[in-house]
């Protein structure tokens, strides 16, 4: 049986890739502003996942990082009054009011609530669906536990297989009856013929794109996704709708080109360079091309100093086109990365029928290692690691996210957390990271005044790190108490009240 993956991605990005499919096939197994402001009493039956709901509480003595991009504070302040951040300073110039709850956190880290922006509520279903499509599960109870739990306090779903069922996740926790973070709910899919997710709408062209705009921005869905297939035409309308109703819109395209997007107007291209495919020596206009082994290696040898890729980021830049990092979900395509030993917590947290599908396709990546053939995933991660530090460097907006779908193995919040490291790993200092993860994306959504930074006057959405993240990355993984609107949420029995289910709901 020949397998080969040809590039990571998404699990999405696979089936551009008809290498990829005959890795699913082959395996069995799918290859994988305004916001409620604190004051609203949780469901008595989340009590005891939450740590304090003191209504002023003083962090006191820790590091902190703001999420402006600028160097961390150290031996710094912060205070929390009713749901909002009343003061932010050094240590030695708080004024505590009498009757706040004190938690002394020397030695920790405080960084504002993590703004996740490809935060699926949905995980690839073990075994796939009929006819090797691929079938989403609903992930109601877990998703937005786990996600919460790494300290995202601030979700854009970025594709939904079940927008219904994303906007009663997102009433229930508005209303605090279910614990997570404040979501920006995306419509379906909006695909084209040749779709491979059997929840994805297949638009019929501008007039349906128009259509499905407009019916779910009726329901309460406030962003949009266009897919690998769509047609230009349909894209086009999308766009044109999506803003007529204030959305915004963001695409993983095959289909458009990264270029022709940002001209029609779209707002946020996801996962970057390596889904771009106008550079692919096979494309034709309005057609997603074959991923072949000569369009990974024309794709490799793209500099990221030379005039197309950066003809590309100035086209981006000056259409005020965010782009949205997605790291962990390529790493994880190849077969010794992220290390076994790291997931402890992942295999904790997934259903043993997803766990296994998982070490299923992992041990098919590692057998084709070893038979020597060679992989370009970490190639192409560095590639695209390089894309986002230009993109950047010049002025690009650059968001994060999760991504949890491809083989598996990449668990809701878990992966924001990797995709953190990723960040720090590819270039960006810590703060910059923490910046992508919060002040860019909440300037992306026109939330820059109420969440995204550590600052007098913010919702008090924030997190504390077991660590000195300044100089240990990893501390990411290591939440202690994710406040979200003054509420500090356990992350510890959060992942424990969802153990062993993720992948199931
Ligand atoms: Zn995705």
């Amino acid at each position: 049986m020949k397998i080969s993956i040809a590039r990571p991605s998404c699990f999405f990005l696979l089936a551009g890739l008809g290498a990829a499919t005959a890795l699913a096939q082959s395996a069995a197994i799918p290859a994988k502003d305004s916001q409620p402001t604190a004051a609203v009493t949780p469901a008595a039956s989340l009590k005891p996942l939450i740590r304090t709901d003191a209504p002023v509480i003083a962090l006191t003595h820790v590091t902190l990082f703001d999420g402006t991009g600028s160097a961390p504070g150290h031996d710094q302040t912060v205070l929390l009054d009713h749901g909002r951040i009343a003061f932010v300073g050094p240590s030695a110039d708080a004024t505590i009011p009498q009757g706040a709850q004190i938690l002394d956190e020397h030695g920790k880290t405080v960084l504002p609530g993590l703004v996740g922006m490809h935060e699926h509520l949905f995980y690839i279903s073990a075994g796939g669906g009929p006819n090797h499509l691929i079938l989403g599960t609903e992930q109601a109870e877990t998703a937005p536990r786990l996600y919460l739990a790494a300290g995202v306090t601030t979700a854009r779903t970025t594709g939904s297989i079940e927008p219904l069922a994303d906007l009663a996740i997102k009433a229930a926790i508005d209303a605090v009856k279910q614990p997570g973070p404040d979501l920006d709910v995306t419509g379906p899919y909006l695909d084209g013929n040749g779709t491979f997710l059997m929840q994805n709408q297949v638009i019929t062209g501008p007039q349906d794109a128009r259509e499905t705009v407009d019916y779910w921005s009726k329901r309460g869905v406030t962003s949009f996704k266009a897919y690998m297939f769509v047609k230009p035409e349909a894209l086009k309308a999308a766009i044109e709708e999506a803003h007529a109703r204030s959305a915004k819109i963001t695409g993983h395209l095959c289909s458009v080109g990264f270029s022709e997007a940002a001209e029609m107007g779209i707002d946020n291209l996801e996962h970057g360079l390596l889904v771009d495919t106008e550079f692919n020596p096979q494309k034709v206009t309005g057609v997603c091309p074959a991923t072949t082994p000569a369009s990974v290696q024309a794709l490799l040898a793209l500099d990221v100093h030379g005039t197309q890729i950066q003809g590309l980021i100035h086209t981006l830049v000056t259409h005020h086109v965010a782009v949205t990092s997605t790291l962990a979900i390529y790493e994880n395509f190849d077969a010794e990365e992220p290390p076994m030993n790291t997931l402890e917590r992942t295999h904790s947290s997934l259903s043993t029928l997803s766990w296994t599908d998982f070490l299923k396709l992992k041990s098919l990546l590692g057998k084709r290692s070893r038979a020597g053939e060679p992989s370009t995933t970490i190639q192409l991660l560095h590639l695209e690691m390089a894309f986002e530090r230009e993109f950047a460097r010049q002025g690009g907006l650059l968001l994060a996210g999760c991504d949890p779908t491809g083989l598996g193995g990449v668990v809701a919040g878990y992966g924001d957390q990797r995709s953190m490291e990723l960040l720090i790993q590819a270039g960006f200092s810590p703060a910059e990271a923490v910046a992508i993860y919060s002040s860019h994306a909440a300037q992306y959504l026109g939330r820059q005044k109420t969440i995204g930074t550590v600052a007098t006057g913010m919702d008090a959405n924030l997190l504390i790190l077991d660590g000195d993240f300044e100089h240990d990355a990893s501390s990411i993984h290591r939440p202690e108490i994710v406040f979200k609107n003054g509420i500090g949420w356990d992350s510890v029995k959060l992942q424990a009240s969802v153990a062993g289910l993720a992948g199931q709901r």
